[in-house]
């Protein structure tokens, strides 16, 4: 059985740690740079990615992370994980981990109606439709031709996105109970 971390240093963590434990999946959390060890993914959750990022500075985990995803890590960033593993993200002080080739827009929705639920397609889940929660989200503005986009809202703004073994989205997956976004990433992406 694989070995996921996922990311605790702030955010939305313990629902992700709960959907991996209904696919029956050991999920470690991972705080510290020595807890990635004998991981065989990692998932980088949603919450503030200026707070996750002074977390991950000050507990040496960006470097270690971003050494680990270019050597072929298997990564999943939602929302402010998203932000987090593009190449630049706006109103970011400091630099993101650069593991997919995207350019996002924090908080793309504007404050009003910064937080919405649509059903959205995504082909790589199957014909159903995926409830997606968009919690003050960010969307992807640029993508580079190595990457390929898997959901676009009816605007056509994307908002989920793969390239190799790093999967994105800007919304919330581990906050409903449809549990194919990461059924794909641990058989299609970390598999
Ligand atoms: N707005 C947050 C940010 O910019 C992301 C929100 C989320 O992860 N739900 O970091």
């Amino acid at each position: 059985m694989k070995s996921i971390g996922v990311l605790v240093l702030q955010g939305a963590f313990i629902e992700h740690i709960q959907v991996l434990r209904k696919l029956n999946v050991d999920a470690f959390p991972v705080r510290l740079p020595q807890e990635l060890q004998g991981i065989d993914a990692l998932i980088i959750p949603g919450g503030e990615s200026t707070a996750i990022t002074k977390l991950m500075q000050s507990y040496n985990l960006a470097e270690a992370v971003r050494g680990l995803v270019l050597d072929g890590l298997p990564v999943f960033g939602t929302c402010a994980g998203m932000i987090l593993l593009a190449k630049s993200a706006t109103q970011m002080n400091s630099e993101t981990i650069g593991a997919i080739n995207i350019e996002v827009k924090r908080n793309a929705f504007g404050r009003q109606i910064d937080s919405f639920e649509t059903d959205l397609f995504i082909p790589a889940l199957g014909e159903e439709p995926f409830h997606a929660i968009f919690i003050r989200a960010p969307i992807i503005t640029k993508a580079g031709l190595e990457v390929k986009i898997l959901a676009e809202l009816e605007d056509n703004k994307s908002v989920a996105a793969i390239q190799g073994k790093v999967l994105v989205c800007a919304f919330h997956p581990e906050l409903t109970d449809d549990l194919r976004f990461h059924r794909y990433f641990l058989e299609s992406v970390a598999g």
